[in-house]
């Protein structure tokens, strides 16, 4: 999959998280003149412990979506991260495939991190912006304006009217914004969860699970039984699964915890949303669709495409807002350590040892679970929130510090004195 010979007119940059063919990094692309790079870097793997699962996913979906990108005739610079010349770097790839290509510009989009965008910044490289959300830096930002607190009831109604999902005219499908009363019961004793599908690794799936077990198998996190989508292909089914067997009972049982599940009727989208292997608006559009269809009711997918089009782009715009601070914030003063249990789950408190090992199995935990176990725990104990946020970051497999830092910071630990909510 190397590009290297002839001089290339642009290079492209791709990272991890945005394996999406409408990359704006990708817009205007020329086959026969330009190059994209992708590069597996180890400071990307390691700045925090990430769960095996979590670079399996990530290293996986990238060599897939290098593959299908070649198969469709562009050249593309995949460096491994055990080529022997690797510099462990994204920075360090990018000046060295500059030097292999010597290409009259470098385009890149936008890093969901701003630690990254930092770091690009200043190589004065064409930096687009990430279109795949539904709300950009600017909406968001004439959003929030002169708004003393944001409040993401108000912001979800707006992207409501700004979008049309759900709407009827010019009000909500329903007579309301939110169904939240019909969302919150309780789950009945005897009630079938339906399975998880699970996506079998091929031959490039398998052969990262044998580069992570070697290289971060020391990780906190079990690798074995990895099954999940890491193609566009497998995360649609993915998708259609949910929509088929679990969104009409998403809604009622979304507060939810059980024992008998650690899934119950969530969607497990994040991670292959997050990687751009999924378009947030078609899974909005998606719901919407199955309850205009009959096949779901309305409290369902109106708690569905709250999480997506409300929390999930509101948090983002939180973060950017709020950063480069933010992941300093620390308005209760709490100062423990985090507990060696959470990289454990050795404790007698049972709902902190299952969700704890849980996480460690599935790299997973639904929202009520991170909210009011995990994050409840660390708040009412007063650990230190930096502390906590590099457990999430760590743990989850969907975890990008973009959506994940509010969450922790300002939802779960109210670190931020209330800039979340
Ligand atoms: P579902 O319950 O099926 O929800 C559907 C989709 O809505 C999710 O896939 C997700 O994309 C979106 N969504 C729902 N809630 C949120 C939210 N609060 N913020 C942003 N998007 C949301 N989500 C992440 O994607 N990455 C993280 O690193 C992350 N860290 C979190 C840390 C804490 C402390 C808390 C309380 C929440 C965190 N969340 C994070 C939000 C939420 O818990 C996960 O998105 C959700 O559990 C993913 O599982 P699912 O796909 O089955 O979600």
């Amino acid at each position: 999959m190397s590009g290297a010979g002839r001089p290339a007119s642009t290079l492209r940059l791709v990272l991890g998280d945005q394996l999406s063919p409408a990359l704006s990094a990708l817009s205007g692309l020329d086959p026969a003149r330009d190059v994209v790079l992708m590069a597996e870097a180890m400071e990307e793997c390691s700045y925090v412990p990430h769960h095996p699962r979590k670079i399996a996913l990530v290293l996986a979906a990238m060599r897939h979506f290098a593959a299908e990108l070649t198969a469709t005739g562009v050249r593309v610079d995949y460096v491994r991260l055990e080529d022997p010349a690797n510099s462990g770097s994204l920075v360090g790839e990018l000046g060295r495939a500059i030097g292999r290509h010597r290409p009259a510009r470098v385009v890149m989009t936008e890093p969901g991190e701003w630690r990254l965008r930092q770091a690009f910044a200043v190589l004065g490289i064409e930096v687009r912006e990430d279109d795949r959300f539904l709300c950009s830096h600017a909406a968001f930002a004439a959003w929030a304006g002169g708004r003393r607190a944001l409040r993401m009831e108000f912001f979800y109604r707006a992207m409501r009217r700004r979008s049309g999902l759900l709407m009827e005219g010019a009000h909500p499908a329903g007579g309301r914004w939110n169904f939240d009363a019909e969302n919150r019961k309780r789950l009945p004793a005897r009630i079938a969860v339906p399975p998880v599908p699970r996506y079998t690794p091929d031959a490039i799936t398998a052969e990262v699970l044998a580069l992570v077990a070697r290289r971060f198998g020391h990780h906190f996190g079990r690798l074995e039984g990895f099954s999940m989508p890491v193609t566009r292909v497998e995360a649609e089914a993915a998708f259609a699964d949910f929509l088929r067997t679990r969104l009409a009972s998403f809604g009622a049982w979304q507060d939810a915890m059980s024992i008998r599940s650690p899934f119950l009727f969530h969607s497990l989208l994040s991670s292959a949303l997050n990687l751009g292997l999924l378009d947030p608006g078609a899974l909005c559009r998606g719901a919407e669709a199955a309850w205009r269809d009959g096949a779901a009711p309305l409290a369902a997918v109106e708690g569905f495409v709250r999480q997506i089009l409300g929390w999930r782009e509101f948090v983002r715009g939180v973060y950017w807002r709020s950063m480069p601070g933010y992941g300093r914030e620390n308005a209760l003063a709490a100062h423990r350590p985090l507990p060696a249990f959470y990289w454990t789950g050795e404790t007698e408190m049972a709902c902190m040892a299952r969700v704890i090992r849980e996480t460690r199995d599935h790299g997973y935990s639904h929202h009520i679970q991170r909210l009011m176990i995990t994050g409840n725990f660390a708040l009412l104990v007063g650990i230190d929130p930096y502390l906590v946020h590099v457990w999430y970051m760590a743990v989850y497999a969907d975890a990008y510090e973009w959506v994940e830092m509010p969450n922790t910071i300002g939802m779960a630990l109210f670190a931020d004195g209330g800039i979340m909510g």
